[in-house]
């Protein structure tokens, strides 16, 4: 069942979701060569508490890693596409790209949101994955309206991505969100025929989160039983945002 939410619980989310476009914008910035992933991690925690909030991923249990994840942020670098744990054995080099991505729970709600920045200069196949990864996000907001379907999202993503030549990541999907931070229903980014295909409705709440390749899209998890990579070491890029879905049409949750 997709839990449609009230005005008064949006309101909570937004409330998650604007620290969570917060602390991204400062990471953001923080980003250059020289800097380790925990450098990043560390500003990260303190805004968290600071705000009052609570980490939705510190401390989140996932039964195939077989423990807890360690901390507020996923940093993921180059071909690392999701999940990457910071550490300061990680420091970000000119012509990295780093996946930052963070959701936290505040009275009682969450919101989640990632970007990917480039670390000075790099190529131009990375600077164009980006660029497609980004678009086809919004081209999948734009979709987020009343009366429309899931594989309308779905769609805009997968149409976006492949017509620039790329690949969908297919093993990690978006997902509703509200009180819990995994709520149906799954929003893969291509069109999944063997998924119902339920029709949009206000009040609804998506982390809409296209994980793009630059090469082929399977990918493994390494040893650390958390971070996800690309098979073939291609780079990858991750954008997401929480988005309602209201009477007056896609609102995103996750800016400042
Ligand atoms: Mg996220
Ligand atoms: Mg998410």
């Amino acid at each position: 069942m997709i839990i449609r939410k009230s005005p008064s619980e949006l309101e909570k989310m937004r409330s998650a979701s604007r620290l969570v476009a917060e602390i991204l914008d400062e990471m953001r910035g923080m980003v250059e060569p020289g800097i380790s992933t925990m450098d990043l991690e560390v500003v990260a925690e303190k805004r968290v508490l600071e705000a009052g909030a609570k980490s939705a991923f510190k401390g989140y249990y996932v039964p195939a890693a077989g423990s807890r994840f360690p901390c507020v942020l996923c940093t993921s670098i180059n071909e690392e596409v999701v999940h990457g744990i910071p550490s300061k054995k990680r420091v970000l080099k000119e012509g990295d790209i780093v996946k930052i991505d963070i959701g936290v729970q505040m009275d009682g709600y969450f919101g989640d949101s990632a970007t990917t920045v480039a670390v000075g200069e790099v190529d131009a196949q990375k600077t164009r994955l980006m660029e497609a990864t980004e678009k086809s996000l919004a081209l999948a907001i734009e979709q987020m309206v009343p009366g429309n379907r899931l594989f309308d999202v779905c769609g805009a993503v997968q149409r976006h991505v492949e017509g620039e030549g790329f690949t969908i990541v297919r093993e990690f999907v978006g997902h509703g969100i509200g009180a819990k931070l995994h709520e149906e229903p799954h929003v893969p980014n291509y069109v999944d025929h063997k998924m119902r295909n339920p029709r949009l409705r206000e009040g609804m709440v998506l982390a809409i989160e296209p994980m793009v390749a630059a090469g082929c899209p399977e990918t493994h998890v390494l040893a650390d039983r958390w971070t996800a990579v690309t098979t073939d070491g291609s780079a990858a890029a991750h954008f997401e945002h929480t988005v309602a879905i209201t009477e007056k049409g896609p609102w995103v949750l996750t800016t400042k």
